[in-house]
């Protein structure tokens, strides 16, 4: 089992372009770029997925059934839990080059 770290993300548009989705994350170190499913499957195989703000804090990535926003029901979809500092949220972590 691993601890695996992102410090950036893929976003694409919702269809009705209300709001974003992760499409990708990006493996800090490596760059290999993991959808949210594979994230999930890499979570419930025993790994541990964190991100990495700018800031040098860290937040813990969980699954969620649906994306967070109302009405919408994409699935997978990845997140993590607000903390002191917005900086390690992963909606939050700059783009993939
Ligand atoms: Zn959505």
């Amino acid at each position: 089992m691993s601890t695996y770290y992102t410090n950036a993300v893929h976003k694409v548009w919702s269809v009705n372009a209300s709001h974003q989705h992760i499409e990708l994350v990006c493996q800090e170190g490596s760059g290999t770029h993991w959808t949210p499913d594979e994230v999930i499957a890499s979570i419930a195989g025993g790994n541990v997925w964190r991100t990495r703000g700018k800031d040098g804090s860290s937040a813990l990535i969980k699954p969620l059934q649906y994306c967070p926003a109302p009405g919408c029901l994409t699935k997978p979809y990845i997140t993590t839990s607000p903390d002191h500092t917005t900086a390690n949220n992963l909606d939050n972590l700059p783009a993939c080059q």
